[in-house]
Order: structure tokens, then C-alpha cells, then sequence
């Protein structure tokens, strides 16, 4: 297809006159009929990129969608704009169904969307049997992987599907996928030689930084100093608890997170919406769907546990395509609590098992599958599990196996109060026949007085007691709060045991392993960038699997060797300290941790050095004039700035001198004091 008619179309379909930032090129190699893998940020018109050539090609085109409501969205969407487009989900009868394809077979409609359940059925096979789709386009296509945020078993099932129709094209598009998730939909779409095209992730107006503190006290001092400046800033912090620590400090900073009521929360979303300055801390709870294109400052008071999750909620910042900042105030705690959020997720396997004897106990107890339990009753007899949030992370697995359902509770637990007068209330609903007045003579002739001091009770023990239907029960409770209270105490989900016979269940716990590394490399992604010496953006877009090449994105504090609000912590580090450190850590040759290498250079005489006779070191003591904090977070700015870095076990590095470290000692004459135990880095 040539120039003029690519913008014609373009023109005509979706009445724009030029192509977004990376669209032509891949419209063109979709045209020219290549097997593409593209991802692009959200918001960088990923679906043109597919829509286009399917109505330019002479066959029509499958959609493969995850959501119903996206799908709907969509084909709106298309609709509108005079696109021929349908979609074929459940909510579709089944005679428009058929309606729909036949209108596919005569060339009336070019764009079909489809969830991926759909390709089970024989008819839809028989459908594509005949009817093969020029182009296979595979949306959100990271649901393919289990290392993606949405895994969809069905979409792993579409590689089979691909070979067995003999689909031409295949291209799938998605807004995040790490490099393990782009070779799973290679891999598992059955097109390994599919080309991948990364772009777009570039925010050239976005300055990132990232300053080293020692812990929360140190943050709240930077923060002080940056909120002077007053712009509209989000702060997102990773627990309720230190959104509430930053709100607390700060009076002009309001709060967002789940533990808040809706009408909090929506108080606080307008808030954020209208003021021309606001200051929000919120937990990542914050976010989705809210679009304030002017915010000038994203700060993250700790850190996220993957990079994608940074640069989503960093990226909230500038969507005006104004100058703004992203801030990583960075300590080295906050490892250990985001390790500790992943060993919630990530309950032992021990755990699980003991969850599900914990309920098969339970349920052969009150003779009942369906059961309403508290994270903190099963905790109770779950020894190997620390926290509910194991708890349920364990429910999970099991829902996940097909052991228990989980579904918003239909029978309640609570306690009811008559607040009025027994025989009054007695009295007057003899008169009437209502199913307030039966509910209410029926319960005083059972209950009687205990109903006046508060029943605990079941909304289906009050059905069969009242001979209402549970669903009357409730409507009949909330009825009459003039003359009774209710209170409800179960506020969860019923967990149903699916089968309950089974005393050993059978679950691979393979990909709950690999699920478990995973996080804990995501999390060692996070504090590489946190530790990056090189242009913050590059190292962010690359990690994405965009090409770099040279680019530097010249405004973050590495291009700039500036910092956004230098912490205290490390004015001290001058030329000179910088050589006794890096002379210190090239003498202990990488066998030292960072804490132990700060304790030596702060002569701190502590049992463990004294033991392993570290006093002996001939860097004792040489900066015994800086507190070890102070030490500590120096060694972090030199790894920051490349001049050091980790080597052995992620887990428990040590300390070495890099090359560039190296080199630095060198010119600096320091290279003699280091000897030959410069590091091979
Ligand atoms: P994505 O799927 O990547 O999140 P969309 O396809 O929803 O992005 O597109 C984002 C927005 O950009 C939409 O409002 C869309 O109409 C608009 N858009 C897409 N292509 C163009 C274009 N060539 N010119 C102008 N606007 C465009």
C-alpha cells in the first residue's frame, strides 16, 4: 500500500491527519504482512496501530481481547466512527452470534473482537475453519505469560489454536511486558521469529532522581524542603501507615488509601482533581483512571517492588508534556519491608496445606461446605503462616487450584437488638400481616427477652426462624432500624470447599516458586536503578526492551549530577573520603558487606569486628570523624555513581571497586593505597 493511501485511510476512518510518534512504521509492517510483537506505553494509540491495516487488508481481522467491558468499549468506539467492528462474548445471544459472523463471512464486518474462552467452542472452529482471519492480533498480550500481571490461562492456549487454523499474521500488542514476558509471547503464540518492536517509552520532559537518606526521619527532612517549593505532587508511599506518617507531617497533605471509606477516598480524588496545588500521599492504590495532566512532582517515599510499577505511577507526573520530576527517596530499610510485602504474597507451602486442613476441620465441625472465616480464626491453626495476609494469599492459591470458591457472602453473621419496647412492638404487629410485622412477632415469640440485651445470630438462622427468605431478612432488617439494630460482624467472603473429601490436595507449586524469585528479582531491578550510575531514563527505557543506543535523557540527576534535595547524609563525601573508601574497599577485596566496610571506616569496635579482628584493618577508623550512617550512606552514593559495586549473592553482597572506581583512585593517586586488590568488576 503506498504513502497516499495509508493517510487516506488514516484520514478517513479515524479522521486524523498525521500518525502518532512510532504508528507508521508498524502499520507499515503489519501491511507489508510481518508478525509483529509491539509494545507502547498506554495512551501511545496502540490500536490504530492494528486497526488500520486489518481495514486495508482484502480479509478481516480477530481481535483477541481479555475484557467484556474493554471489548464493548472498543467496538463502540469503532462503531461510531463508521468502522465495520463487532464483538462475540457471552453477553452476545446466541442468534446475534450467528448474525455477527455471517456478517464477517460477506466482508460486513472487518474487525471481530473476541475473548480468548471463545476459541474453545466448536463453533466458533468450525467458524474459523472456513472463515480464516487474514490478521491475528492478540491484545494486552502479556496475559499470555505467568510472569505477567494478568495471567489468563486461556490466552496460553492460543498458540494451538494459531497452528491448527494455519493463521498467516499474527502480531500482539501490549503496554508492559519485561523480557520474560515478550519471550513467553514468542514462545507461546508459536511465532518465535515474530519482530519486536519496543517504543515510546521515552519521557524526555520527566527529570528522575533518586536520593540516598537513612530512613523515614531523613525523608521527612527532604520532603520538608522539596514541598517548599508548592506544585501539584502526588507521594506515594507502600503501606497505609506511612501515608499517614507523610499526611501526619504535613498539614496541607491529604491522605489516599484503601483502609479510607469511599466517600473519603472520593473526597480526596476531587480534592486532587480541583485544587490548583495539591499534595497527595497515597498508597498504590491511587491512580487508575485518574488523569490530572499537570502534575509536576511524582515523589515515591519508598520504594515499589518492580520496575513497571515505578515508572507507571512515576509517569503520572508531566502528562501535559510539561518539565516535571519523579523523586526515589531511597533508604536500604526499605528492602527489607518491601521483602517482607513479598513473603506475604508468597506464603510457604507448608502454609497452604495447613489452610486447607484448617478448613476441611472446620467445615466437617459446623457440617457445612461453605464456611464464613475471618484471616484471623484460620490463622489461628495455621502455625506456619506469619500474618492474615498469608492467609489469604494461601486462599488464593487454593481458589486458584480449584479447591475452594470465594464468593461475596450470602448468609451473615451479626448481632440483633430489639431497641424498642418487646411487648409494645408485640402488640402492634398482631394487627397487621406484613413481613415486617411476622418478622417481628415471630422473632419475640422465639427469642423473647434476649432479643432486648442482643442476639448473636445467622440472617439465615433468622430465615428459617421467621420462615422469610434470607434475602426478606435482610431488606426487613434494614427496614426497621427505628426499632432494632443490626450489626453485621462478617464483612468478608463465604469460602466454599469444593472438595472437601481430599486430604492431601494436589497443587503444583512450580510456578508459585518461580512467582516467589520473580518478585524477589523485581525487587533487585528496583534497587539497581535506585544504584544506577547512568542516565536514570535510559537505564528505565531500556529495561523495557526500547533501544538506547546513546540516547541520555540530559535532565535526570545523573545526566545533571545534581540531586533533587541532596540528603545530608552525604555532603560529607568529598575527593577525599571518596579515596579512603574506595582505597578500603579495594583492600578488603569484595569480602565485606557494606555495613561491615562503614563499621571499619567508623572504628566502631563492635564484638563482631573485634572477633574477626577487622581492627586490624588498616583502614580502621580512617573516617572515625563521620558517624557510620553517614559512612553507610556514602558507600551508596559512590555505588550510585558507579565508583563501587556489589558482587556475590543479591541477597548479601559485598562490596568491590569497579573499573571506573579503579580508574578513579588512579588519577587521584590513590590507586597505590589500594595496591593490587583492585576488583575485577
Ligand atoms: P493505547 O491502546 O496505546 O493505550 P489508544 O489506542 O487508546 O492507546 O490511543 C490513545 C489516544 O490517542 C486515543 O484517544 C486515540 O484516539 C488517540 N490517537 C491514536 N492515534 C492518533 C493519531 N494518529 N492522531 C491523533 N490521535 C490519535
Amino acid at each position: 500500500m503506498d504513502e497516499p493511501q495509508i493517510h487516506e485511510l488514516l484520514h478517513q476512518y479515524f479522521g486524523y491527519d498525521s500518525f502518532l510518534d512510532n504508528q507508521e512504521e508498524i502499520v507499515r509492517n503489519i501491511i507489508a504482512g510481518k508478525d509483529l510483537c509491539v509494545v507502547m506505553p498506554t495512551g501511545a494509540g496502540k490500536s490504530l496501530c492494528y486497526q488500520l491495516p486489518i481495514l486495508a487488508s482484502s480479509g478481516y481481522g480477530i481481535v483477541v481481547s481479555p475484557l467484556i467491558s474493554l471489548m464493548k468499549d472498543q467496538v463502540d468506539g469503532l462503531t461510531e466512527k463508521g468502522i465495520p467492528a463487532a464483538y462475540i462474548n457471552t453477553t452476545v445471544a446466541l442468534k446475534e452470534q450467528h448474525a455477527i459472523l455471517t456478517s464477517v463471512r460477506n466482508g460486513m464486518v472487518k474487525l471481530l473482537y473476541v475473548a480468548p474462552e471463545r476459541f474453545q467452542t466448536d463453533s466458533f472452529k468450525n467458524f474459523l475453519r472456513e472463515t480464516p482471519p487474514a490478521i491475528f492480533v492478540v491484545d494486552e498480550a502479556h496475559c499470555i505469560s505467568q510472569w505477567g500481571h494478568d495471567f489468563r490461562p486461556s490466552y496460553a492456549a492460543l498458540g494451538r489454536m494459531i497452528d491448527q487454523f494455519r493463521i498467516p499474521q499474527v502480531c500482539a500488542f501490549t503496554a508492559t511486558a519485561t523480557a520474560k514476558v515478550r519471550e513467553d509471547i514468542l514462545n507461546l503464540l508459536h511465532r518465535p521469529g515474530m519482530e519486536l518492536n519496543v517504543a515510546g517509552f521515552k519521557r524526555p520532559n520527566l527529570a528522575f532522581s533518586v536520593v540516598s537518606c537513612s530512613g523515614n526521619s531523613d525523608k521527612l527532612k527532604i520532603l520538608k524542603k522539596l514541598l517548599k517549593k508548592p506544585m501539584p505532587t502526588i507521594i506515594y508511599a507502600s503501606t497505609r501507615k506511612n501515608v499517614e506518617l507523610v499526611a501526619g507531617e504535613f498539614p496541607d497533605c491529604i491522605p489516599y488509601h484503601a483502609g479510607m471509606t469511599d466517600a473519603q477516598r472520593s473526597e480526596a480524588q476531587d480534592h486532587f482533581m480541583n485544587d490548583k496545588c495539591p499534595v497527595l500521599a497515597a498508597t498504590n492504590a491511587f491512580g487508575m483512571g485518574i488523569d490530572r495532566p499537570d502534575v509536576r512532582r511524582v515523589i515515591h517515599f519508598n520504594l515499589t517492588g518492580s520496575i513497571e510499577a515505578y515508572y507507571q505511577e512515576a509517569g503520572r507526573a508531566g502528562r501535559d508534556g510539561e518539565n516535571a520530576e519523579c523523586i526515589l527517596l531511597f533508604s536500604y530499610a526499605d528492602r527489607y519491608t518491601q521483602e517482607f510485602l513479598i513473603e506475604m504474597n508468597n506464603p510457604p507451602e507448608s502454609a497452604v496445606m495447613q489452610v486447607w486442613n484448617a478448613l476441611r476441620s472446620f467445615a466437617a465441625f459446623r457440617n457445612t461446605d461453605t464456611l464464613e472465616l475471618t484471616g484471623e480464626a484460620i490463622l489461628e491453626k495455621v502455625p506456619d503462616a506469619k500474618s492474615t495476609a498469608q492467609i489469604s494469599s494461601a486462599l488464593s492459591i487454593l481458589e486458584h487450584a480449584g479447591y475452594i470458591d470465594r464468593s461475596y457472602s450470602r448468609i451473615s453473621s451479626g448481632e440483633l437488638k430489639f431497641t424498642a419496647n418487646l411487648r409494645e412492638l408485640a402488640e402492634m404487629s398482631k394487627s397487621e400481616n406484613t413481613q415486617r410485622t411476622i418478622f417481628i412477632s415471630r422473632c419475640i415469640k422465639l427469642y423473647g427477652k434476649r432479643l432486648s440485651e442482643g442476639l448473636s445470630t445467622t440472617t439465615a438462622d433468622l430465615a428459617s426462624a421467621t420462615g422469610l427468605r434470607e434475602e426478606q431478612v435482610r431488606k426487613v432488617l434494614a427496614a426497621l432500624s427505628n426499632i432494632l439494630t443490626w450489626t453485621s460482624r462478617f464483612r468478608g467472603r463465604s469460602i466454599t470447599l469444593l472438595k472437601p473429601e481430599e486430604r492431601y490436595p494436589q497443587i503444583d507449586f512450580g510456578p508459585m516458586r518461580k512467582k516467589h524469585e520473580l518478585d524477589l528479582q523485581h525487587l533487585e531491578d528496583v534497587i539497581r536503578y535506585a544504584n544506577a550510575g547512568t542516565c536514570r531514563q535510559a537505564y528505565l527505557i531500556s529495561y523495557f526492551g526500547e533501544k538506547v543506543n546513546r540516547w541520555k535523557c540530559g535532565s535526570c540527576d545523573r545526566c545533571t549530577r545534581t540531586s533533587a534535595g541532596k540528603s545530608e547524609l552525604t555532603s560529607g563525601l568529598d575527593q577525599k573520603n571518596t579515596v579512603i573508601i574506595l582505597s578500603a574497599a579495594a583492600y578488603t577485596n569484595g569480602r565485606l558487606g557494606r555495613g561491615k566496610l562503614s563499621q571499619i571506616l567508623a572504628g566502631s569496635r563492635t564484638a563482631d569486628i573485634m572477633e574477626r579482628s577487622l581492627n586490624r584493618h588498616p583502614f580502621f577508623g580512617k573516617l572515625k570523624f563521620l558517624k557510620q550512617n553517614v559512612i553507610l550512606a556514602c558507600i551508596r552514593e559512590l555505588e550510585g555513581q558507579g565508583l563501587l559495586g556489589t558482587v556475590g549473592d543479591p541477597q548479601y553482597p559485598c562490596i568491590g571497586v569497579t573499573s571506573k572506581g579503579r580508574d578513579f583512585l588512579e588519577s587521584s593517586g590513590g590507586g597505590r593505597s589500594a595496591g593490587r586488590n583492585g576488583i575485577p568488576y
